[in-house]
């Protein structure tokens, strides 16, 4: 693990140097803190045996719009929950409070670096604390949705509140990608953190970086990529708590 140490001694002076960091948090950091990763394999099956849907029938547009009963029961069992941040989050929010960082960016929904303590905090799919009544606007609380009896309906105008969340085959808004691209191209530093698609989602974020230090930490080892400056092969939550010592 001697190189591992000498990477996170290099990650550790550009921290020391860096500005404006740009930290973008992946799959792998949501599942450290406790959350279940909706896509993995064993958990479609789990949901499939217990709907008798699949994931991407239940968490949809369409299920939403079409059969609202099931889609608030499935949201309300399987996406509505919370968890303690694991230590990658904290490290965060420590680099937030010492002026570090410029954005993280996160497409989960459960707030989880804001409740580790962060505030510049972008979240491309947004949250599942926002809830609004489609037609008339009215914002409804997180215990609103959770309380509802079946389905959460508007005390004005009786529509079905929507939790303002991207759901999976939804774009997500302009104004929210602008900010993405804005906080990437005035980044100093990006660091992708526990993302397990490399580039796939990202790809379009990460060509409008400028820079030399694209730090890239994850746990499962990877194909060389020549857009990725240093490569640390660990859980982020054993790099980067020690990074920023
Ligand atoms: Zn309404």
């Amino acid at each position: 693990m001697g190189k591992s140490n000498e990477s996170i001694q290099q990650l550790s002076r550009i921290i020391r140097d860096a500005n404006s960091i740009v930290a973008i948090c992946g799959a792998d950091m949501v599942s450290a803190s406790g959350y279940t990763d909706l896509e993995s394999d064993d958990v479609f099956y789990d949901i499939e045996m217990k709907y008798g849907a699949s994931t991407p029938e239940l968490y949809s547009s369409r299920c939403y719009n079409t059969r609202p009963e099931q889609f608030f029961e499935f949201y309300r069992n399987e996406v509505i929950c919370e968890k303690e941040p694991s230590a990658g989050y904290y490290a965060l929010a420590e680099l937030e409070r010492r002026g570090k960082i410029r954005s993280i960016i996160t497409k989960d929904v459960h707030g989880i670096p804001q409740k580790a303590g962060s505030h510049r905090v972008l979240e491309y799919h947004g949250n599942i604390y926002h809830n609004e009544c489609p037609k008339c606007k009215r914002q409804y609380s997180i215990d609103y949705v959770k309380q509802a009896d079946k389905v959460p309906r508007c005390e004005q105008c009786n529509s079905v509140v929507r939790p303002k969340i991207v759901l999976p085959g939804e774009m997500v808004p302009n104004h929210v990608m602008t900010e993405v691209v804005n906080a990437i191209s005035q980044a100093d530093v990006v660091l992708l953190l526990g993302v397990t698609d490399p580039f796939y989602e990202i790809e379009k974020m990460i060509q409008y970086y400028n820079g030399d230090k694209l730090v890239y930490i994850r746990e499962t080892i990877m194909e060389p990529d020549d857009r990725v400056n240093i490569f640390i092969n660990d859980k982020v939550c054993n790099v980067l708590p020690e990074a920023i010592i």
